[in-house]
């Protein structure tokens, strides 16, 4: 069931196993600390951690730290909390930077081998040498270097005798190559910044493809997945892997296994799939990271955020990322895909896993003359309609209630099925009410309904049973506590926020309605909710206790999603 044909990924995977090309899968999620997590990366992490599980295989959490001056510790922090928090356990966790030495190495060898070269071109005459699609790169004047030359200079590099950008190491590939990243890529630059693990033990640092390359050999990673904008670097992925060979070199992976890792036969293959894409949002990190310092959002983890945090405070749970991931699923074809698939996977795991409360979020009273003033009694609700196992609660009914103001109509619409001056509605469980008296302030606002509670129409009796046409839902007054309800919508009101047409950015098509924050009253078994616990707010949409500033004597809830899609309809 669970090795049924998902994807082409999984498919590959099986393949393998059958042919007994590897005993066991080992695969990887290997994010830069340079942010957050998003949405984005929850794809890649289910996918990643999950054929691992389905497999019987493992996956490592591995940083790709090799550009320290955007990468920090809050960062690395923040991203074990995210992959823990869907659900995941990795196997190992590892920094590229725990592989500098190895990697040093495996760059002197490439030297010694005539397959690597230092080079003494500014980044930007590299440019200019490169070429272009149509037009082959030229060779650089310091390709010819002799071994020794070039050992001496990359040790002295290594040293820190040279300034920034001085000088590179380039392995020496072909500047002809129909593909750019073959032409003679960087494999080493000079940099004199501080790590986020290393501190300033080293004043070089490896390329990205380079990195990831022997990273993934040092791991005997089986299946390397990533995007497919890396589809143009896999011949460079491979070049690496071939040719620093670490499988079969003693002198490479000796001080590798002094520290204790053990030396992977496995040789690792680099396979792409689609990014994911979601409508009506931002996915970029630079842009994620602006909306953060220009403080358009309340920080990382601001609700709005597709970050995994965000989503996170938001409501979004580790099931309904799974289930969307899920969706999604695995393909070659980049794509779109729509905000509501994302509210769809949480409102289906949500209905089954959220118990139900009541709470108003617009209040207006609701005085029910004919019960005796002071009245008070408790009714019991069950917590969920389709699920016995989420048991009961007691719910306060009294003579004074908070109902929900759309829920009244002096003049009502055709269809209307709510409450009406001298119409009968149904309280949620307690009963059915007569408006009898409208009662405004001086501005013609209404502050007050009085109405009329059927004596005979208590829950169960006979007279309950009769026909209405709606039924609200309503808090006690004097037993609802008040709370600070966030009612959260898109972060941006077009679909497409990176459309850049007519000189605009995604600045310009934030929502204004993105976040309306109003003070409501719950049902006391909602006010001691621990925070992040999800509830149903029935008739009003899926709420969570918000993980920072909820407490049962100030109750803070998120609008997580509403219960019908509003955007498509
Ligand atoms: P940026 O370029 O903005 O820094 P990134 O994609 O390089 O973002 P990483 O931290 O390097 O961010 O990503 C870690 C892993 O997550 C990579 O394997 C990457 O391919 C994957 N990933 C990132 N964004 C997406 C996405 N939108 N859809 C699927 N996988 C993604
Ligand atoms: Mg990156
Ligand atoms: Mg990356």
């Amino acid at each position: 069931e669970t090795h049924e044909k998902r994807d082409f990924i999984r498919q590959i995977v099986r393949e393998d196993l059958a042919a007994g090309k590897h005993a066991a899968i080992k695969t990887r999620f290997p994010p830069e600390p340079n942010g957050y997590l998003h949405i984005g990366h929850a794809k890649s992490i289910c996918l990643n951690f999950g054929i691992a599980g389905e497999f019987a295989g493992v996956c490592n959490l591995r940083f790709d730290d090799t550009n320290p001056a955007k990468e920090d510790p809050e960062y690395v922090a923040a991203i074990q909390d995210d992959v823990r928090w869907l659900g995941f356990t990795w196997n190992e966790l590892r920094h590229a930077s725990d592989y500098f030495d190895a990697y040093y190495l495996a760059a002197e060898k490439l030297i010694r081998d005539g397959k690597a070269y230092v080079c003494d071109l500014s980044a930007e005459e590299v440019r200019a040498y490169r070429g272009t699609l149509t037009e082959p790169g030229r060779p650089s004047p310091w390709r010819d270097r002799s071994v020794d030359e070039n050992l001496d200079l990359f040790r002295r590099m290594r040293a820190g005798e040279f300034p920034d950008g001085a000088r590179t190491v380039r392995a020496k590939i072909d500047m002809a190559s129909g593909n750019i990243n073959l032409r003679d890529p960087a494999l080493y630059r000079i940099k004199h910044v501080e790590h986020q693990n290393t501190g300033n033990a080293w004043p070089i640092y490896p390329m990205y493809d380079f990195a990831h390359a022997l990273g993934d050999s040092i791991e005997g990673i089986t299946h390397s997945l990533c995007t497919l904008e890396f589809e143009d670097h896999r011949p460079l992925y491979d070049w690496c892997v071939d040719n620093v060979d670490f499988a079969h070199d003693d002198a490479l992976t000796a001080p590798l296994v002094e520290r204790g890792l053990p030396r992977e036969a496995a040789k690792p293959r680099q396979i792409e799939f689609s990014r994911l894409n979601i409508n009506y949002t931002v996915m970029s990190k630079r842009k994620l990271m602006a909306l953060v310092t220009e403080q358009l959002v309340d920080g990382w983890e601001d609700p709005r955020m597709p970050t995994l945090q965000g989503l996170r405070r938001r409501g979004y749970t580790p099931a309904a990322m799974r289930l969307f991931a899920e969706r999604v699923g695995i393909s070659k074809q980049n794509s779109m895909i729509d905000f509501s698939v994302l509210e769809g996977a949480l409102r289906e795991d949500l209905d089954s896993a959220a118990a139900r409360r009541m709470a108003v979020v617009d209040p207006v009273k609701l005085v029910l003359t004919n019960l005796p003033e002071g009245h008070a009694e408790t009714l019991t609700f069950s917590n969920h309609p389709k699920d016995d196992a989420f048991g009961t609660r007691e719910v306060p009914f009294a003579r004074e209630l908070w109902i929900e103001r759309e829920d009244f109509a002096e003049v009502p619409p055709k269809g209307w099925k709510r409450l009406v001056p001298g119409g009968e509605v149904r309280l949620r469980g307690a009963g059915i009410i007569r408006c009898d008296e409208v009662i405004k302030d001086a501005d013609g606002t209404i502050t007050e309904l009085r109405g009329w509670l059927d004596p005979e129409s208590r829950p169960g009796m006979e007279g309950a049973n009769r026909k209405v046409k709606g039924t609200i839902h309503w808090v006690s007054a004097v037993h609802a506590v008040p709370a600070e309800i966030r009612l959260y919508d898109r972060l941006f009101s077009v679909p497409n926020p990176d459309d850049e047409s007519e000189g605009k950015t995604y600045r310009d098509y934030l929502n204004p309605e993105s976040r309306r924050t109003v003070t409501g009253y719950v049902e006391p078994a909602a006010a001691t909710a621990a925070p992040e616990q999800s509830f149903q707010f029935e008739r009003t949409g899926y709420f969570v206790a918000d993980r920072r500033d909820h407490t049962a004597a100030a109750p803070v809830f998120n609008r997580s999603v509403t219960l019908r899609d509003t955007w498509s309809a």
